[in-house]
């Protein structure tokens, strides 16, 4: 299951990141997808949840936002949106010289971490020191 082992490896990058930033919970991650890569978001949205049970990322919010497929024609330069499925001849010149620029991509843009809930230290419960009555000596 292509989705699962990337949402594995996005815990594990999240993981990673939140020990030294000293983080206890993450609120949101955002990953920018390329059209080209093969993932498909529900499943992904899917595979992320069950991922992030027991970890610092549990309960962590995911977006994903695709990111276009776009190539370069390397005989004249022309640069196009390929789509899906990838058209990769060239529309300006028509040679197949297709130079991928962009759509593979699979990166973490974003991580929220969870605000710190805002703890007043404890206030110690010590018996109250009952003052000697001054001036009683
Ligand atoms: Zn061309």
């Amino acid at each position: 299951m292509h989705e699962m082992s990337i949402a594995l490896a996005v815990v594990d990058q999240v993981e990673q990141a939140a020990r030294p930033a000293g983080a206890t919970g993450v609120a949101h991650v955002a990953l920018d997808v390329g059209e080209l890569a093969g993932v498909v978001p529900d499943a992904l949205a899917f595979c992320f949840e069950l991922a992030c049970a027991g970890t610092v990322l549990e309960g962590a919010e995911l977006t994903t936002r695709t990111v276009p497929g776009t190539a370069r024609c390397t005989g004249c330069g022309e640069v196009w949106e390929v789509g899906m499925p990838p058209r990769l001849l060239c529309p300006g010149c028509g040679q197949a010289a297709a130079e991928l620029l962009s759509g593979r991509e699979l990166r973490i843009s974003e991580v929220r971490w969870a605000a710190r809930e805002q703890q007043p230290a404890p206030e110690r419960q010590s018996a109250p020191a009952t003052p000697r009555p001054a001036g009683t000596t």
